[in-house]
């Protein structure tokens, strides 16, 4: 770890403590050379197995701008989707797995962004369980509203939404 003041390769461990409730290390360090102090996050890494097989870094911002882009037109905002993409990193965190699918980081959005759009959640749905028929979204509108009663009469209105989008957001970029 180079320091970031003087770009020397050696510093001293100062101190080192537990973070982010054991999941990080926090360490304190003086550079050898210049003698100024910087801090150090070590944590495992996440890795995100796609369906191509390739692995990558797990990625909060990727998962942004896929829930934006299912948001598209809907009155979420960024914070909200903000707010989202943490809830869905703390729930795969919480899981303790080195490793996860994209599409089981599809799957943690899909709760969260059902109670936060409606619609988001339905398109969102529909390239993740692969909808392919008019009789796979009326499957997932029965269940919504079968769920907490919120509101039932716009229904069709929404629907109709959903149906104009679909095939627009062929992909998700997760
Ligand atoms: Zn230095």
């Amino acid at each position: 770890m180079r320091c970031p003041y003087c770009r020397y390769s050696d510093s001293r461990v100062l101190d080192s403590r537990e973070a982010d409730e054991g999941r990080a290390i926090r360490r304190r360090r003086s550079c050898v050379a210049c003698g100024r102090r910087f801090t150090t996050m070590e944590e495992a890494i996440l890795v995100v197995v796609k369906r191509s097989g390739v692995r990558e870094p797990f990625s909060r911002a990727k998962i942004e701008v896929g829930v934006r882009k299912a948001c598209q037109g809907r009155p979420a905002d960024d914070d909200a989707i903000a707010a989202l993409a943490q809830s869905v990193e703390e729930t795969i965190r919480a899981q303790g797995v080195p490793e996860v699918s994209s599409h089981d980081v599809g799957l943690a959005i899909l709760r969260p962004l059902r109670d936060l759009d409606e619609v988001a959640y339905l398109r969102f749905a529909s390239v993740y369980k692969n909808f392919e028929s008019l009789a796979d979204f009326e499957r997932e509108i029965a269940s919504l509203t079968a769920g907490p009663p919120e509101s039932s009469q716009d229904q069709p209105a929404r629907f109709g939404n959903v149906m104009q989008t679909n095939g627009k957001v062929p992909s998700l970029g997760l």
